[in-house]
């Protein structure tokens, strides 16, 4: 019989390296899928609609929360984010290591809803060096900045409701832990 996926959430702050450490995890297209979201904030440039984002209408959105399509959801800066259940069940039955990249609200949901589920936060070594590299990325101001490490301290407050933390001082130890994760996340034993 053909061993079904897992199901693996990640989180992590605005800066601290989770699109480059998953992108390196999702070079294996066979063993992953990687969870598209639905969205209704606009897109950036440079996204595409089913690549980055399902982008819709928050009258598209609410249908499909009433009709109960969502494993979970949230609102952030006052956008909807969601994961539709049916895509996430057909991977993992297909065996595949399903990962979703979601903020902290939808992550205490899935860790209500699937107990199966391995939750993993990645952490800067300190809000200094958070601050430090979103200020070196220039795409931000100043004020934005501090927005943005004050919502990453807000966030740090979850760590401990997750099972694993990794720690982004050195990109490649933090690429190597998370293939520790989701190694143990296969290995371990449905109760
Ligand atoms: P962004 O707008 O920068 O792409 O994403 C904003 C935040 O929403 C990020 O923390 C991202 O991980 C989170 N997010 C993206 N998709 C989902 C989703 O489907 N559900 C939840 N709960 N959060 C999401």
């Amino acid at each position: 019989m053909q061993k079904k996926g897992r199901l693996i959430v990640v989180s992590a702050p605005s800066g601290c390296g989770k699109g480059t450490i998953l992108g390196r995890v999702l070079e294996d297209k066979e063993r992953f899928y990687y969870s598209i979201s639905c969205t209704t904030r606009a897109p950036r440039e440079g996204e595409i609609n089913g690549v980055h984002y399902r982008f819709m209408s928050r009258e598209a959105f609410e249908r499909e929360l009433a009709a109960g399509a969502f494993l979970e959801h949230a609102t952030y800066c006052d956008n909807y984010y969601g994961t539709l259940n049916a895509p996430i069940d057909e991977h993992l039955a297909a065996g595949q290591d399903v990962i979703l990249e979601i903020e902290v609200q939808g992550g205490m949901q899935i860790r209500e809803k699937r107990p199966d589920a391995t939750l993993v936060f990645i952490v800067p070594p300190s809000l200094e060096v958070l601050r430090e590299r979103l200020t070196k990325r220039g795409t931000e101001t100043p004020e934005v900045v501090e927005k943005r490490v004050a919502q990453a301290s807000r966030e740090l407050a979850f760590v401990d409701q997750y099972d694993y933390c990794i720690v982004n001082d050195d990109l490649d130890a933090a690429i190597a832990d998370m293939f520790s994760v989701i190694r143990a996340a296969e290995l371990r034993v449905d109760r």
